[in-house]
């Protein structure tokens, strides 16, 4: 039946599971464990025989409902959720890899999956290659006969370089090994991984999947036998989504369509008038013609995001004098939000690179990342405006 709903539709009407009382919206259930009606119930539920809550690690009703709709709108068999997005993408690994197994990455990967792979789980005999997100031939190149994972984020932070996500399931594949995709950016109302091929989504639900800045929460998703493992490392370590995040998530999916959608209006409008503003020296978005990856982009999304990156002259100066002259904007490092973010990644998320590094992943010193919020854009732009102007000493 849900096969033929939209995501809008899905977002709202799938997963709910109502108790005796026949509530409306989703029920929050705070409770640690679960009764059962008798001993032989007990074991039932215990073996699996049964279906039924047990107790909140790894069984809660609200929970379940979170699931339940994410993968609906993932079009995933199975969805794992988590306490966070980086608790997703390490119980991907623990519940799916062993040491003396090998990871493909991209090298355009949030700061702390970065350390996760190239420090943490190097040390259990994980071992990790970072390749460019845009050149499959690296891919295909730095696959070995123990790989068993690919890993990227697509677009990417801050630059928003796309990754053909079905070529790089097709080298993942033919190297034997799965592809993963974290799909933070995009959310499945933009881009549906495993339709085009890949083999795990993997959700910080922190971002915009809540949208309003409140709670941290991740999420696993692919098919049933991928999950069990993913599955079975969340039963035994324990990184559980609370139910009380698990229903603020439920409504935060209930208007991710329409918040995507504003979200990407907003920022397109942001990028096009960027472009024609003086001190601005590039602008970075998929959804402009001049991103370098645009067509793919608009082969694989359905829209640009919500993240604009831009280049201003002058170096760290003028780019701090800039964010410290909007009025509009949160300075903050986070994303997602319905509040509009503005940061400087080369002196915060980007910091623990070195210089060289940063120019040759392409991070200058006067790159902004503004995650566009649902401000009136007219609003946004006109902050900006007087904020380039005061960098460029005119205020
Ligand atoms: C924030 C983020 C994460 C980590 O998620 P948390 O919920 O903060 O643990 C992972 N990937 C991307 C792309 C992110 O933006």
């Amino acid at each position: 039946m849900t096969d033929a709903l939209h995501p809008e539709t899905l977002a709202i009407r799938t997963g709910t599971v109502r108790s005796q009382f026949m509530e409306h919206s989703e029920a929050m259930f705070l409770t640690s464990s679960f009764v059962f009606g008798s001993a032989a119930e007990a074991a039932a539920r215990f073996s699996g025989a049964e279906p039924g809550p047990i107790y909140a690690r790894f069984t809660n009703p609200t929970v379940s409902m979170f699931e339940a709709r994410l993968a609906a709108l993932e079009g995933a068999q199975r969805c794992v959720a988590f306490s966070s997005g980086m608790a997703a993408i390490l119980a991907t690994v623990m519940g799916l890899m062993k040491a003396g197994e090998h990871v493909v990455a991209s090298r355009s990967i949030f700061g702390s999956t970065v350390q996760l792979f190239g420090s943490v789980l190097a040390r259990f005999g994980i071992e990790t290659s970072f390749v460019s997100p845009t050149d499959p031939a690296e891919w295909r190149a730095a696959a070995k006969p123990n790989t068993r994972l690919f890993f990227l984020e697509s677009p990417s932070n801050p630059l928003t370089e796309v990754s053909d996500i079905r070529a790089l399931a097709d080298i993942a594949h033919q190297a034997g090994a799965w592809l993963a995709v974290d799909n933070c950016f995009c959310t499945p109302i933009l881009q549906r991984p495993l339709e085009l091929g890949a083999d795990i989504v993997i959700h910080s639900a922190t971002k915009y999947l809540d949208g309003q800045g409140r709670v941290l929460g991740g999420a696993v998703l692919g098919s049933h036998e991928l999950m069990e493992g993913v599955y079975t490392f969340l039963r035994t370590a324990g990184p559980t989504l609370s139910a009380f995040n698990a229903w603020v998530l439920l409504k935060g999916l209930e208007t991710l369509g329409l918040r995507m959608q504003a979200h990407t209006r907003h920022a397109l409008a942001l990028a096009q008038w960027l472009e024609s503003q003086a001190g601005v020296t590039r602008v970075l978005y998929p959804g402009l013609p001049s991103h370098p990856q645009h067509a793919l982009a608009m082969r694989q999304q359905a829209g640009g995001g919500g993240i604009v990156a831009f280049e201003v002259a002058g170096g760290q100066a003028a780019a701090w004098r800039v964010i410290d002259a909007t009025r509009l904007m949160s300075i903050t490092a986070n994303l997602g939000d319905v509040k509009t973010t503005i940061t400087h990644p080369a002196s915060t998320t980007h910091s623990r690179m070195t210089p060289e590094q940063r120019a040759a992943a392409g991070i200058g010193d006067g790159l902004i990342r503004i995650a566009v919020g649902l401000e009136y854009p007219d609003d946004l732009k006109a902050d900006l405006a007087q904020a380039l102007g005061q960098a460029r000493g005119e205020g």
